[in-house]
């Protein structure tokens, strides 16, 4: 295998395609490797092809989590989604970019199980151990995303910079379909850069976990205030980060037997979100 390491977002992104993988922080790329879930015949190293640090509004990819979560900078949610994500060690070599494309959790989908997300016929978690799974979007995949930092970013209103294109944070992500079964709209060659997250009146990210640290989300509550209303979102709930038109949204959910309870849990967060941001005063 080669490993390359482009000195710039252009050499980068050309190096980028015909199966090779950007590695960023390694720590969800080296473990799918390991299994192999995700082969490449090049590494491509990013470390110096995209931003990183904290600048007002203007976040680079390449940030830590570990980094984000003790910014001032940062809005508050942001900071409460990284700094309940993982454990120390993987936040300090955790990208922010990274966190936004990490891969399901779903056991099937990563102990190699032929399901419909890898391509073939079935979910076998809609018939199988689906107590982690999802709520809302759950058709043909009950995969639950589990990033913690999108769901704050959602909420916030964050648009992305790549090598291609700005866009809604929102608009980096596609429930899977039986012609495309990605969850995300990356090309195989697109970096993102730049992240731009917008000063919230104030905002706030609430997790319930199976264990009081270090866990994935069950359910990750998001909300941010801003002139324009409050904004929720979700993770845990949904292949993908969810954004919730309100707390009343809840009663559109499409639990699976196993996954009523998140529906419980979503509707005790955002309740206690929507307080938290309701009452805080301005600049959080
Ligand atoms: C045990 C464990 C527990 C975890 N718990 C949580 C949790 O509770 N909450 C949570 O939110 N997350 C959790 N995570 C996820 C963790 O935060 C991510 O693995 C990490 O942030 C990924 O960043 P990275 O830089 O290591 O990404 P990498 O592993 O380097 O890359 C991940 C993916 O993103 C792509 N990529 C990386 N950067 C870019 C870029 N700039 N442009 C385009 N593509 C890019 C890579 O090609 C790859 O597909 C956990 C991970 C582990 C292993
Ligand atoms: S939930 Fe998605 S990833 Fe898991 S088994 Fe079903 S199709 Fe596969």
């Amino acid at each position: 295998m080669e490993l390359r390491r482009p000195s710039n977002a252009d050499e980068a992104a050309a190096a980028l395609g015909n199966g090779s993988v950007a590695l960023a922080g390694g720590t969800e790329v080296v473990p799918l490797m390991r299994e192999g879930l995700l082969r490449a015949e090049t590494l491509v190293q990013i470390t110096d092809a995209v931003p990183r640090g904290i600048s007002g509004t203007r976040i680079g990819a390449g940030t830590t989590l570990a980094e984000l979560e003790v910014d001032p900078q940062v809005p508050q949610a942001l900071r409460e989604a990284c700094s309940l994500a993982a454990s120390p060690q993987l936040r300090s070599m955790g990208t922010v970019g990274g966190n936004l494309l990490q891969a399901t959790r779903c056991w099937y989908w990563r102990l190699g199980f032929d399901c419909w997300l890898h391509g073939g016929e079935r979910c076998f978690a809609k018939d199988g151990a689906h107590r982690e799974h999802a709520i809302f979007g759950n058709d043909l995949c009950a995969s639950a995303h589990p990033s913690d930092v999108a769901a704050a970013l959602l909420a916030l209103g964050a648009t992305l910079r790549t090598t291609r294109r700005e866009l809604p944070l929102a608009e980096l992500y596609r429930l899977p379909t039986a012609d495309d079964r990605s969850t995300t709209t990356l090309a195989p060659d697109e970096l993102i850069l730049e992240l731009d997250v917008p000063e919230p009146g104030a905002s706030t990210y609430l997790k319930a976990m199976d264990r009081r640290k270090w866990a994935f989300p069950l359910v990750g509550a998001a909300a941010a205030r801003t002139d324009g209303g409050i904004r929720i979102a979700l993770a845990g709930v949904a292949p993908i980060p969810w954004t919730l038109d309100g707390a009343a949204a809840l009663d559109d959910a499409t639990p699976l037997p196993g996954t009523a309870y998140k529906v419980e849990i979503a509707r005790a967060l955002v309740r206690r979100a929507l307080a938290q941001v309701d009452e805080s005063p301005r600049s959080s």
